[in-house]
């Protein structure tokens, strides 16, 4: 440790009011010297094993933990919810940025953007859709159009698609809308291990105001069983709530099946597609939904417009009081240009869905070769073959995932972590530990591919990913 940096740490310890002892000195000594060495910073078991203190002696000795032995020794850090992770700096000549998230959210796609300055621009565009005047009804005209378009994609008529603010509202009003309306009676409710927090969220909310609920749980390759579906059902069963598509894991559960269950029996069954829609074909009345939820912002529209399918039968209480807007199903005047955006958005997924889709399906089955040379010893989590060509889910032995997302962030390249952490200390995504993997053993992260991902993107990727998992791996 050169006297430059040790004269930082007594300042740093005299800015916040830290007495100094042997221990702290062990400490920063040891971490100096690892990141030198490893050009990546100590985890709290290395430093456990190296010097003796535990996370709780650093939690006290330091003043912000871990984050203060990094920031006073000079290694980099950066923030995560839980905390800081190291991770491995490498500097790429060819930096470029890829992003490999589009489950997470999508860029505007370039057409959706072309139309979004051409209505904004538009004088006569910013009339109340709700209004009789000419200018009112331009505006419902752009959402009129938008709903057929919907509705065209689900053979559905276009009285049966409402428009909300983004998929978590409309699965909130699907759930709610239903169980507020068996409110004396607090009806049952299934709904998969495995769902979105939109949805398991407004259950746990539904029980708590006395609606029983079950949990139903997925196989090891990620599926719901109908079978486990039915035996879940009730006398006073009110709803059943599934995902069309995992958002975590990709993987595509048996809607027809698990609707013919629910028809046969006369209970609404409400599908989240947030991540299937424009992704696979979707029809409502050959499945057995009553329900079913879409988002603009993982279309390539924008964010902050979602929309709900409602078959005729269903009746609904509404979240939202006020105006009779959406056939009265939720009030509040409508985002224009964002619904009609969504409208083109939707439009142009399913003009290419298959095209796309066998291209996403060749960028999968080479990402998935290419990863297993660099690291034989990944697994994928889910079914390979139930699964959209977009989303892959990879287990990486031996590696803190977050420390892998920010070595990945480095470069450029943008992932989600499915699981906050590999060394266990974290808590594991719902998702994958429904499926059974060993979160103490493999870091998750999820790619997610779109329009924009290219091979070469990938071939970034594996061309930084090797020495990344080395340092990591060195580090652990
Ligand atoms: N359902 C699923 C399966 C999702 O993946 C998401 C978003 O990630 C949502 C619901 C919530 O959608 P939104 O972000 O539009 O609220």
């Amino acid at each position: 440790m050169n006297n430059l940096l040790k004269a930082y740490i007594h300042r740093m310890s005299k800015v916040t009011g830290t007495s100094l002892n042997e221990t702290h000195y062990d400490i920063l000594e040891f971490a100096y010297e690892y990141y030198q060495k490893n050009k990546v910073g100590p985890l709290y078991e290395n430093i456990k094993k190296n010097t003796g203190a535990s996370k709780e002696d650093i939690e006290e000795l330091f003043p912000h933990g871990l984050n203060s032995v990094y920031t006073w020794v000079g290694i980099p850090i950066q923030s995560l919810e839980n905390g800081c992770k190291p991770f491995a700096k490498i500097q790429p000549d060819d930096y470029r940025e890829v992003y490999l998230d589009y489950n997470s959210t999508t860029p505007l796609r370039k057409e959706v953007v072309d139309f979004l300055k051409e209505f904004y621009s538009d004088p006569n565009l910013y009339g109340n859709p709700s209004s009789s005047s000419n200018l009112g009804e331009k505006s419902y005209a752009k959402i009129h159009e938008a709903r057929v378009e919907l509705a065209r994609q689900l053979s559905a008529a276009p009285e049966n698609i409402i428009f909300t603010s983004c998929g978590t509202e409309s699965n909130n009003t699907a759930i709610k809308g239903i169980a507020f309306k068996y409110y004396e009676k607090k009806g049952h409710i299934i709904c998969g291990k495995t769902e979105h927090s939109a949805t398991l969220k407004a259950v746990k909310f539904l029980e708590s105001l006395g609606y029983p609920a079950t949990y139903v749980g997925v196989t090891s390759e990620g599926i719901v069983d109908p079978e486990e579906i039915e035996k879940s059902i009730r006398k006073d069963t009110i709803l059943v709530a599934l995902m069309a598509v995992n958002n975590e894991i990709g993987t595509v559960n048996p809607i027809a099946e698990v609707g013919k269950i629910c028809s046969d029996r006369g209970i609404p069954f409400f599908v989240d597609a947030v991540q299937a829609y424009g992704k696979m074909k979707l029809r409502p009345k050959e499945m057995g939904i009553s329900l079913l939820s879409m988002s603009g912002h993982k279309i390539y529209a924008p964010k902050g417009v979602g929309a709900l399918y409602i078959d005729d039968y269903v009746s609904l209480h509404p979240l939202l009081h006020g105006g009779e807007q959406e056939f009265k199903f939720r009030g509040g005047t409508e985002n224009v240009a964002s619904i009609a955006a969504f409208g083109l958005a939707s439009k142009l997924m399913h003009q290419n869905m298959e095209r796309e889709n066998s291209r996403l399906r060749g960028l999968q089955k080479y990402f998935i070769e290419e990863l297993k040379k660099i690291e034989p010893g990944i697994i994928i989590n889910g079914s390979l073959e139930k699964r959209l060509p977009n989303n892959i889910s990879i287990g990486f032995p031996g590696i803190d995932s977050g420390s892998l997302l920010l070595s990945l962030n480095q470069i450029g390249v943008y992932v989600s972590a499915g699981s906050a952490c590999s060394a266990g200390s974290l808590e594991a995504s719902h998702v994958i530990k429904a499926l059974g993997v060993d979160t103490n053993k493999y870091g998750i992260i999820r790619f997610s591919f779109g329009i924009n991902t290219a091979k070469e993107d990938l071939d970034y990727l594996f061309k930084y990913l090797p020495s990344i998992l080395e340092i990591l791996r060195n580090d652990s």
